[in-house]
């Protein structure tokens, strides 16, 4: 079994998670609000999908 022969340093390491994101996936960003929004769903903050408004006022 191959084994890695260096030790991953500390800022290798930090480097590599840099790409780490803690964010749900599935989620966008709403092009309308710019909010976070689930995917395939309108968004809940301004009611809009697909550029058009569909108001759910509750
Ligand atoms: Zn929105």
């Amino acid at each position: 079994m191959a084994v890695p022969k260096r030790r991953t340093s500390k800022a290798r390491k930090r480097q590599r998670r840099t790409h780490f994101k803690l964010q749900v996936p599935g989620m966008t960003e709403c092009p309308d609000c710019g909010e976070m929004k689930l995917s395939h769903r309108v968004c809940k903050n301004c009611g809009s999908y697909k550029g058009e408004t569909v108001k759910e006022n509750n």
